[in-house]
């Protein structure tokens, strides 16, 4: 039996979005639905609290959304056909 501590950022693989995870559970599910096996994902970084956790996700995604802008997907509204 794991019992790991701590808060890990994981990166989903089906929508490659990358969520917080809770290290005491042994799975995850993401936004999409998809469930993470905690086990066997790559954890990208692991921290103590699940702020430092969330800060360090943020930091994850500021630096991405600097380099290739996907805007329109969050967005979602820019290509409105009308
Ligand atoms: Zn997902």
């Amino acid at each position: 039996m794991k019992n790991r501590e701590g808060f890990s950022v994981i990166g989903c693989m089906k929508c490659r979005r990358r969520i917080v995870a809770d290290l005491s559970y042994a799975t995850k599910t993401c936004i999409c639905g998809n469930k993470i096996d905690l086990t066997q994902t790559k954890l990208l970084a692991v921290c103590e609290s699940a702020d430092e956790a969330g800060e360090l996700l943020r930091r994850m995604q500021t630096a991405k959304n600097s380099g290739f802008t996907s805007a329109n997907k969050i967005g979602g509204s820019l290509e409105k056909k009308s």
